[in-house]
């Protein structure tokens, strides 16, 4: 794993607001929001491309990008 910020979050090392998190992926609040409710949803794999990200990943992201979707709307 690289030490960029995200990747920094993930093994906890900085501190962020966890919305969900799962073996593949983490939600977070972003820490400098452009609408309320915003949240960001990252692979725990660290990638330079989509490409590079395993599909099930990427389906367990979409499919969290819904749920909190759902859930920011009946809010
Ligand atoms: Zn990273």
């Amino acid at each position: 794993m690289c030490d960029c910020v995200f990747c920094r979050i993930i093994q906890k090392k900085s501190p962020a607001h966890i919305v969900k998190e799962t073996k593949n992926m983490i939600a977070i609040l972003d820490i400098a929001p452009i609408h309320e409710g915003h949240v960001i949803i990252l692979p725990k794999l660290h990638a330079d491309s989509i490409h590079q990200i395993p599909m099930e990943v990427i389906t367990e992201v979409m499919e969290t990008a819904q749920q909190l979707a759902k859930t920011i709307k009946k809010q």
